[in-house]
């Protein structure tokens, strides 16, 4: 399997080399060069694998070699050994049509842990093939970081930084990061926005010295390998509920367009999902661009749902190639003009192919609220507000009665508790294991909102 870019001049990489790498050298994001299909047959054959063994099969073809079948069962069965629920992506039923798939058992409570978990394995064992040292820097508004730190602490090979929004992360988000002692986890709070944060790292991956130097990766979503285990859920869900034979419908919280884009993948592959949702908060640009194709940047609003506040979504350019047939030159020059004016009118032929795919829905805080509300007076179950917002949109969906919809639990209510309290006047727990955080001693180190400030920190970090 050889990976491409989306902007169609970088070199094709392997699984390996896709891995490893963040973005394309031409700007581009990576997709495999075809998608492998799965008949109702290979598909009817996934009922009642557990989750690693579902997972096994749906990412061979993708990992194509560079891992045996032995070494990715080690792999997938160390990364979930911790999850806090036997099943892993356990399938709760709401009501009639509802159904909700929790992804928030794992260590840093949110859906990220299942694609950093793995990710962090792969790393390594690439990495001691090669006795290369890698350095991740990354930008997070909170849950990427988390998992992520969590995912690479201890491991040979790699070193961490992560740039965090100072005081603009929830307080279990900081200190789910801050409290990881490891000598290779570093991290740094920006005085600026999650914006600002996100601008440094791009600037020092464009520092072509700086990142060769000191062979800077990605975790964020634009890294392939992260969507690609994203994509079992909906495998392993789908089938629960009756696939190959039933049709299923996904409600995807959406900020980056990673989650929804495996959805897509997975429907790509053969998986019968009748449509994919688009849930959003205020921060809408995905909702304008599906509906109106109005996708113009925006300002960002600050939610109870900080996980999507987001104006660019970056992995909306591997939809977009699909829908313009693929042809990466004529996307470079479509989204160069997106770079430069922040705005992009999507033409109606490519407008029209993508609700034949998707539908969305833009949920305003009140209704995430009177979600949150809805849930727990309805069904007795704590929903977090990002949940809220793919329950908000799953119910507003019209679709025949014997069509299940499955809205993706993204994060645990425990991790955005004040907003889930200030809703339902529920306080929820933080489960058993993560109830020591607020006694642990925190250690990060404070910079400006300036690109030098920060590079000359990471190079003496490095020295040392
Ligand atoms: C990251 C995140 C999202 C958005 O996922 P994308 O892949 O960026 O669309 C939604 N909910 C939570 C809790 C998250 O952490």
């Amino acid at each position: 399997m050889r990976y491409i870019s989306t902007r169609g001049s970088a070199s094709a990489l392997d699984f390996e080399q896709v891995t490893l790498a963040g973005l394309a050298r031409d700007g581009g994001l990576y997709v495999p060069e075809t998608i492998p299909n799965f008949s109702a047959a290979d598909i009817k054959a996934l009922a009642g694998l557990s989750y690693v063994e579902t997972a096994i099969k749906i990412t061979t073809p993708f990992v194509d070699g560079a891992f045996t079948e032995t070494e990715l069962r080690a792999i997938f069965t160390h990364a979930y050994a911790d999850f806090g629920h036997a099943a892993i992506a356990p399938l709760v039923q709401l009501d009639k049509q509802h159904w909700v798939l929790e992804l928030f058992h794992g260590p840093t409570l949110a859906f990220k842990d299942f694609a950093l978990q793995v990710l962090g394995l792969m790393f390594e064992r690439f990495l001691d093939r090669s006795k290369q040292h890698i350095t991740v820097i990354g930008a997070t508004s909170g849950d990427t970081g988390s998992a992520a730190i969590n995912a690479l602490a201890g491991r040979d090979y790699v070193d961490i930084f992560m740039l965090h929004p100072e005081g603009k992360v929830s307080d279990v988000q900081r200190r789910q990061m801050t409290t990881v002692m490891a000598p290779n986890v570093h991290n740094i709070a920006i005085s600026g926005t999650f914006d600002d944060a996100q601008a440094l790292v791009k600037a020092m991956f464009n520092d072509v010295d700086f990142r060769a130097r000191h062979t800077l990766s990605a975790v964020n979503s634009i890294n392939w390998t992260r969507l690609m285990v994203q994509v079992v859920y909906y495998f392993y869900a789908a089938v629960r509920l009756g696939a190959p034979e039933r049709e299923v419908i996904f409600s995807v919280p959406t900020g980056n367009f990673g989650d929804v884009f495996a959805g897509y993948i997975a429907r790509r592959m053969g998986l019968q999902i009748k449509t994919l949702i688009v849930a959003t908060n205020s921060n809408d640009i995905l909702h304008r661009g599906l509906t109106k194709g109005d996708y113009s940047v925006g300002t960002v609003q600050a939610t109870t749902s900080p996980s999507m506040d987001i104006q660019v979504s970056s992995n909306f350019e591997r939809l977009l190639f699909d829908l313009y047939k693929r042809d990466g030159l004529k996307l470079a020059d479509v989204m160069q003009v997106f770079e430069t004016t922040k705005a992009m009118q999507l033409p109606a032929d490519v407008l029209a192919e993508a609700q034949k795919l998707f539908t969305s829905f833009c949920a305003s805080e009140d209704e995430t609220a009177l979600t949150l509300r809805w849930a727990n007076q309805q069904t007795g179950m704590v929903l977090d507000p990002h949940t809220a917002i793919g329950l908000a949109a799953a119910r507003a969906h019209k679709a025949s009665a014997d069509v299940p919809i499955v809205t993706l639990a993204t994060a645990h209510p425990a991790k955005f508790r004040d907003a889930v309290e200030r809703a339902t006047g529920i306080r929820p727990t933080l489960p058993q294991k993560a109830q020591g955080l607020f006694n642990r001693e925190e250690r990060f180190v404070k910079l400006p909102n300036d690109v030098e400030a920060i590079k000359s920190h990471i190079e003496s970090v490095l020295v040392t």
